[in-house]
Formats: structure tokens, C-alpha cells, sequence
């Protein structure tokens, strides 16, 4: 029998063209020519998930009455650990009944929110390079991105007020992310505050990204948007158990702040997920409640690394900022050099393999992402190696 042409939804066509695609195909080349390959490329811990946090697991895994459908709001029990790790670390009281929600990694929440506020032709305002789930999740809901440009020029952060008012006016979304991926740029509780006056002023929901927030170096601790008076008038916070505690691959975050907007992302989840596994979130309970101790051997782990690479990296004479949290490092290019084709070279003349800027937006051209999510000994040897080819 003859087929018949597949025909794909106009939101799936007028996907960005995947810019990482050519990149892969020349590390599988590289790899088939028996490079060895240092994988600076990934965003994901390369550490195992805690000890205590896989028991929990365990134990749970084997209780049936944990085998049937979870509730579509997650366990009053998770929401509650979650609360009282909100105020142990930021001092936030929220009420775990109905300012948290849990989420199944919140990359589903992001993905999901536009869904519940956004109607055709209504803007969502995207910070750019940024996480490629805020522009897509806003087109899939028929929405359009208005992209904040994250440049040297404004530290990396977003310039509210290069905002058209008109823009503005048609918003209804206002994504955020700090500590930042990619540029690992930290928000002070002053910008977060303007944001709030911004949204305040345009009636525009802030949905604050905080993945990285226990990602942090020198001690210095990022703060929460919902430590800031009148947040949680204006919006909620995303947040995930994936890089905090070495759990990207369980798929458990949650989201807390204003009640009205978690009932709107709730009536998505509710048609379209049936929650997160409860033996998952018993895990995600021992995980917040975890020693401190835990966490700081992990931020020391990040730091060695971040310690070896960027003034190695200054030191060859790139530009280059020592993040102040998350695990990423943004390089400038050299003279001379596209983010694709610094990318490109560095995986052919040193096999080493990054991230163009430009994957996470236009306004990211001129740079490459690298992770420290590789050990202090690959790190050192990535720079040698860098040094080596040259430029
Ligand atoms: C990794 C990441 C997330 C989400 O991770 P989940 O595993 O879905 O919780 C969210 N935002 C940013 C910016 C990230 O880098």
C-alpha cells in the first residue's frame, strides 16, 4: 500500500534549526577516528545522586502503595519538605497546600506555564542566549518571545527598561534565570526588585528559573525571587532537585509563589500528566533534607574545577569571567572566529567539545559555552590542549 507525505504542525516546522546537529556529526567523526574526546559540550552532573537519596528510593520502590497513580499536585509530604528547606535556606514561609507544586523536573513546569497564560499572539519575554525551553514553550502555546539580549554591556542581565512599552503591554509572561545558563551571570535581590516593580507596572507574570541556586562558589549564596517583597504578588519560582543533588536523569522539581498562577499551571499538568512517581518524590524528601555538608563538598568539587579551567583559560589569553555559581563558563571567541567556528575548531584541532553561544540565541553569537562537569585532570588537560592548537 502506498503512504501518504507526513505532514508535521506548523509549530513543529518553525522549530529553530537545531545548531547542534552539525556539531554532533563532526564529534561522532572525531570519535570514529579515535579522538579522545573531552566533553565540555554537557550541562548534566557527571557525579553520582547521593547515597541516602537512592535508599530512600529503594525503600520506596518497594511500598505498593506508592505503585498507583501519584496526585497531580505531588504529595502534600514532598511540598511540605520543600517549604521548610524555602525557609531554612531563604527565610520564604509559603503555605506547602497551595504555594507548591510539584513538578515532574522543571523543565515540565517551564515547558507547560505558557500554556495556562498565554493566548495567541500574546508576548512572552525571553532573556537570550538563554534555556530554549522559554522561547519554544512560548511558540507552542501560540505566543510570541520577545528576546532580552544578556550583553556585556548590561552584566549579562536583562534591560528592562529597552523594553518598548508597547511590548509590554502585549506581555503576559516574563521569564528570568538566575544563577543564568549560560552566561552564569547571579541576580541581586535589587534587580529582582525591579523586575517586580516592571511586572507591577505591566501586569506581566515572572516566572523565575532558579535551577542553579545551589550551584554556588566563594560562599557568595544566590538569592531566591521569592526573598524579595511583592514577588509573590507577581510571580513563582521554578525550581529542581536535577543539578542541586545529582538527580537530572529522576525528573523531580517543583514550583512555589502565587497560588493563582500554580492553579493555572496545575490545570495543565492536570490534563496532561498524572504526577510525579511518589517513590520519587520520597527520594526528593530525603534529598531536601539532607545535611548541608552534602551540598558543600559538591560546590568544592565545582569550584577545584572552575579553579583549574578559567585562569587556565585567561592565562592562554582568552576572555573570560570566573562564574560566580552555576557550572558553566561563557568564553568569548577570538578575533577572527564565529561561535560555530571557534566550536568547530576546538573540536577538530583539540577535540574538545563546546557549546556555541549562538545555540541559545542570536544574542549569544560570539561566544561558547563550556561546562565543568568533567574532572580537574580533564580540565587541565583541555587547556593544554587548547594551548597546543593555538587559534
Ligand atoms: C537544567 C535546567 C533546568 C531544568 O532541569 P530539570 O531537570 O527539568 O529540572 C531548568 N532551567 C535551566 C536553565 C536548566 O539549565
Amino acid at each position: 500500500m502506498a503512504g501518504f507525505p507526513i505532514k508535521y504542525a506548523t509549530r513543529i516546522k518553525t522549530l529553530p534549526p537545531y545548531l547542534f546537529a552539525a556539531i554532533d556529526e563532526m564529534k561522532q567523526k572525531a570519535i570514529a577516528r579515535g579522538v579522545d574526546i573531552i566533553n565540555l559540550g554537557i550541562g548534566d552532573p557527571d557525579l553520582p545522586t547521593p547515597k541516602p537519596i537512592i535508599d530512600a528510593l529503594s525503600r520506596a520502590a518497594a511500598d505498593p502503595k506508592n505503585h498507583q497513580y501519584p496526585s497531580y499536585e505531588g504529595m502534600l509530604s514532598f511540598r511540605k519538605a520543600v517549604a521548610d528547606w524555602y525557609r531554612r535556606r531563604f527565610n520564604v514561609t509559603l503555605d506547602p497546600a497551595s504555594e507548591v507544586l510539584t513538578l515532574i523536573g522543571s523543565k515540565e513546569g517551564i515547558g507547560h506555564i505558557p500554556l495556562a497564560f498565554v493566548d495567541r499572539g500574546d508576548v512572552v519575554l525571553v532573556p537570550s542566549p538563554g534555556y530554549p525551553v522559554y522561547p519554544v514553550a512560548t511558540s507552542f502555546a501560540g505566543g510570541k518571545a520577545h528576546l532580552m539580549p544578556l550583553t556585556k554591556k548590561t552584566g549579562f542581565l536583562p534591560d528592562l527598561k529597552a523594553i518598548p512599552a508597547r511590548v509590554a503591554k502585549k506581555a503576559r509572561l516574563m521569564f528570568l534565570n538566575s544563577p543564568n545558563n549560560p552566561t552564569s551571570v547571579v541576580m541581586s535581590k535589587d534587580y529582582f526588585q525591579q523586575a517586580i516593580a516592571f511586572a507591577q507596572k505591566y501586569k506581566i507574570i515572572v516566572c523565575h528559573d532558579a535551577a542553579y541556586s545551589e550551584i554556588f562558589y566563594d560562599g557568595r549564596r544566590p538569592a531566591s525571587f521569592l526573598e524579595v517583597e511583592g514577588a509573590k504578588e507577581v510571580g513563582i519560582e521554578f525550581h529542581s532537585l536535577s543539578k542541586t543533588y545529582n538527580m537530572t536523569g529522576w525528573r523531580i522539581g517543583f514550583a512555589v509563589g502565587n497560588k493563582q498562577v500554580l492553579n493555572g499551571l496545575l490545570k495543565i499538568k492536570s490534563n496532561l500528566d498524572s504526577g510525579c512517581f511518589q517513590a520519587v518524590q520520597e527520594a526528593g524528601i530525603a534529598a531536601l533534607q539532607l545535611d548541608e555538608s552534602v551540598t558543600d563538598g559538591l560546590r568544592k568539587i565545582y569550584q577545584e574545577r572552575r579553579d583549574v579551567l578559567v585562569p587556565g583559560l585567561k592565562q592562554l589569553g582568552l576572555e573570560v569571567d570566573a562564574p560566580p555559581a552555576a557550572f558553566y563558563v561563557w568564553v568569548k571567541v577570538p578575533k577572527g572566529y564565529k561561535s560555530a567556528s571557534f566550536t568547530a575548531h576546538l573540536l577538530e584541532k583539540a577535540g574538545i567539545v563546546t557549546t556555541p553561544g549562538n545555540g541559545f540565541g542570536a544574542p549569544g553569537e560570539g561566544y561558547v559555552r563550556m561546562t565543568v562537569c568533567t574532572t580537574k585532570e580533564r580540565l587541565a588537560e583541555a587547556v593544554e590542549r587548547i594551548k597546543k592548537a593555538g587559534w
